[in-house]
């Protein structure tokens, strides 16, 4: 089945399109909204009353880097409950320090400080560019803005082999501090601060701002390479970011595919922070969800008691936890158990681990089966090798914060956490028609 070997043309036109719109969470977040948005959903802020109505489409923000998005169901969700997928917004990187101006040697550097698990080796040698989020000051109040200088701007140059011979045999060992501060110019000549450079590119874009005005900024570094098929028979997808803005695409299309006609409310959340711990304002431990689904629930019945309306619409939702799986790595296939050994193209991944790093058991597995039959999709399961520790998601957390039966699932990827991952366009449509089955039923 050749549709399958290469993916749904189209989806994965847009796949690789919103990774290249997504460089940082809050780049995704803006170009899920914006994705909202053309598909007819309201935008509602927390700070205000949400007046809502049955199967209308409504989304919300926080800190620009986590969204809630739903469709209302026809029926109370205290009578047919809520379906949820979600997933994660940030992905591992080098993010610029609050004081980052170095001069080194003869180079203007700039300091940097690591955001999660990153893969660093795969960091050198490339064109990095820089983007995030700064925030200013105007006569009329605080303000921030996204800012994405786009083009080349610094590099990590490796080492050369002759100045590191065992290299290759003894491992590249990268201190963090020492190693990782990118290039960003020779020094001498004009110097601007790192301050001048952001208020000289914002009002490049319009904003006329100088460098005092600029108060804070939470920027990364970015490989400017776009994503691309590739392969023989252009079967993969090499990208930043597939962990895990590819199980983001995966539930954002899945709920603006989603019918208005359903009983139960339909709902994404997609969070910040998961690379980090999920502790934070906008992270999964956050109240983000939980608030927006008791808001949900009063909205069809102000009179019934409060508490028990949300404690049975919980008791009769689920979620589906979107995050990108281990695929076997034919290189170092030893790191896989053989019988939960997952391949590229394979398929959806099933996440079991009975400690509750991924929060599936038999039953919810019993129950994403049926969707995954419903859809002619088989799942490949995954459970980590007995003698290794196991990665985790936002599926045990949010499970424990609101009690709800939950699934871990993902699309096979190699290099994962890498500052470019490998999966496959079979895979994004076969997690696609998985979840249309989820939203449609
Ligand atoms: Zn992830």
């Amino acid at each position: 089945d050749t549709h399958l070997l290469y993916g749904m043309p189209d989806l994965v036109q847009s796949l690789l399109a919103y990774l290249d719109a997504s460089p940082t969470p809050y780049h995704a977040v803006a170009e899920s909204a914006r994705r909202l948005r053309e598909a007819g959903y309201v935008e509602l802020n927390e700070a205000d009353a949400w007046s809502l109505r049955p199967s209308g489409r409504y989304y919300t923000t926080r800190n620009g880097s986590s969204l809630i998005a739903f469709v209302c169901g026809r029926l109370p969700p205290q009578d047919a409950g809520f379906l949820a997928i979600g997933a994660h917004t940030d992905s591992p990187n080098l993010r610029i320090k609050p004081t980052p101006d170095l001069k080194r040697y003869g180079y203007r550097q700039l300091g940097v400080e690591v955001y999660g698990g990153v893969l660093l080796s795969t960091w050198l040698d490339r064109d990095l560019s820089i983007a995030g989020r700064v925030t200013f000051e105007r006569d009329d109040g605080l303000h921030s803005a996204l800012l994405d200088f786009t083009r080349p701007l610094v590099r990590i140059p490796n080492l050369a082999i002759h100045l590191n011979r065992t290299v290759n045999s003894e491992g590249l060992l990268l201190n963090a501090q020492s190693h990782m501060p990118p290039i960003l110019g020779l020094a001498g000549g004009e110097q601007t601060t790192f301050q001048q450079l952001l208020a000289e590119e914002l009002t490049k874009h319009g904003a006329q701002l100088t460098a005092e005005q600029i108060l804070g900024w939470d920027l990364s570094l970015y490989d400017v390479q776009r994503a691309r098929r590739s392969g023989l028979a252009g079967e993969f997808i090499h990208s930043a970011r597939l962990d895990n803005l590819a199980s983001c695409f995966a539930a954002l299309s899945a709920l603006i595919t989603a019918k208005e006609t359903h009983d139960s409310t339909r709902v994404i959340v997609l969070y910040d922070h998961e690379e980090v711990g999920s502790r934070s304002a906008q992270g999964a431990c956050s109240p983000l969800l939980r608030l927006a689904l008791a808001r949900i629930t009063e909205a069809y019945d102000e009179t019934r008691t409060r508490q028990e309306a949300f404690a049975r619409a919980m008791a009769r939702s689920f979620l589906i936890s979107a995050d990108m799986a281990h695929a076997i790595h034919p290189n170092y296939a030893d790191r896989h158990d053989p019988n939960h050994a997952p391949v590229l193209g394979g398929g959806p991944v099933l996440k079991l681990n009975v400690n509750q790093s991924y929060a599936s058991d038999g039953h919810t597995t019993g129950r994403l089966e049926r969707w995954c039959r419903r859809a002619e999709v088989s799942l490949q399961p995954y459970v980590v090798r007995s003698d290794l520790p196991c990665g985790s998601t936002i599926g045990p957390i949010t499970a424990a914060e609101l009690g709800i039966p939950t699934v871990d699932i993902g699309s096979p990827l190699l290099s994962m956490h890498s500052i470019r991952e490998m999966a496959a366009c079979a895979d994004v449509t076969l997690l696609a028609r998985v979840l249309d089955a989820y939203f449609g039923e």
